[in-house]
């Protein structure tokens, strides 16, 4: 058993699958061929946006993203420190700061009631992560942002298909942020990624900030300097054929985890995933956590359960982002987490048998 595996997956579509590579090899559009667009035209609708912008990753998106809303040196954007590094590497590869702001114990997402004290004359933007496929408190979110007038763009690239009280992820902010890196929910074969924003404007400035500031209507003529950041032909082909299935592999996903919810809950020694009633969660992950992990794992690992830690240092702490001048101890429940978590398999295709084994063993890892 693996911790993930996509191979079964791509074995089942595998016929469309090359067909797809074939038509667009033979069409020799390799670059802003038509799949691109009809991939962001799906996206758009399926996420209730009206625009979507093809790129080549999600780290791209964020940082697209800042930039298009004139973000650098010297502002500041209030984020997650219980996240990937991109999130905040998005920020500071701009020039700007990232300004943490403590989880919440039970989503593992950014707690808002505690934004609005770090709001400076220089905050921009707030930057919510939907952690593990559920989404943050955007209600409160946008109020705050609306009130002290800033933008807000949701980093959504574990919860693509999400939702808060019936708005799709991504689409509840300004910009919503996806990655197609191969194992999220909807993964390319390679690296991809997309924004989606209903601001026709904003729509359009990325378009041209990730073709080097290129003029959408004259070859040649540079308005800003930007950068090349493109989604594949190829990738948007093979994108499109996954998008369909993806409702039901999320549904798929949030069936097993209901099914390790029911057989996990009521062990003494872990605390199964926190679910808020105006939520949907895609569980990207099935995040647990756990007393004593380092007793947990030397048994899990001894019997072949594959796990993995997200996020084993929260940002605050990592070398990279040291230059912030943060130290341990300044976001407890983030450190908390990061000692305190554990993500068993959840793919759409782990049978049955391998989540009853996942559950014995789990069950028994401490007794
Ligand atoms: C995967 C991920 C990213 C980065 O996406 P890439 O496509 O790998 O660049 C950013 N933020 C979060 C929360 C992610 O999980």
């Amino acid at each position: 058993m693996d911790f993930f595996d996509l191979k079964t997956q791509h074995q089942k579509i595998r016929k469309e699958i090359d067909e797809a590579v074939k038509k667009v090899l033979d069409s020799g559009s390799f670059i802003n061929g038509k799949e691109v667009g009809e991939l962001e035209k799906e996206i758009s609708e399926f996420c209730g946006a009206a625009h979507a912008i093809g790129l080549n990753s999600g780290t791209d998106a964020l940082f697209l993203s800042l930039k298009a809303l004139g973000i650098r040196e010297g502002d500041e954007v209030i984020t997650s420190p219980f996240t990937f590094i991109a999130t905040a590497e998005a920020i500071s590869n701009l020039g700007a700061r990232p300004i943490f702001v403590d989880i919440e114990p039970d989503t593992f997402n950014i707690d808002a009631s505690k934004i609005e004290a770090k709001i400076t004359k220089r905050t921009k933007a707030i930057l919510p992560v939907h952690i593990f496929g559920q989404m943050a408190d955007m209600d409160a979110i946008n109020s705050i942002a609306q009130k002290h007038k800033l933008f807000v763009v949701e980093d959504a690239a574990q919860a693509l298909g999400a939702e808060y009280k019936n708005k799709k992820a991504g689409s509840a902010g300004d910009l919503g942020c996806f990655s197609f890196f191969p194992s999220k929910n909807l993964g390319a074969l390679g690296d991809g990624g997309m924004i989606i924003t209903s601001n026709g404007e904003l729509a359009e400035r990325i378009r041209i900030l990730k073709n080097h500031g290129s003029s959408l209507s004259q070859k040649y003529l540079n308005l800003f300097l930007g950068i090349n950041s493109r989604l594949d032909t190829l990738q948007a082909a093979i994108l499109k054929i996954k998008l369909k299935y993806l409702p039901d592999l999320n549904l798929k996903r949030a069936e097993i985890a209901g099914y390790y919810n029911k057989k996990l809950k009521n062990l003494r020694f872990c605390k199964i995933p926190a679910q808020m009633p105006d939520r949907t969660h895609i569980f990207h992950q099935y995040t647990l956590r756990l007393e004593d992990r380092e007793k947990i794992t030397p048994y899990l690992r001894e019997k072949q359960v594959p796990f993995m830690i997200y996020y084993p240092l929260p940002l605050h702490l990592q070398p990279a982002l040291q230059y912030l001048g943060y130290k341990k101890g300044d976001f407890p429940e983030a450190e908390r987490a990061s000692n305190d978590v554990i993500s068993l398999p959840i793919y759409p295709e782990l049978k049955k048998d391998d989540q009853n084994y996942i559950i014995d063993v789990f069950t028994n890892a401490r007794k």
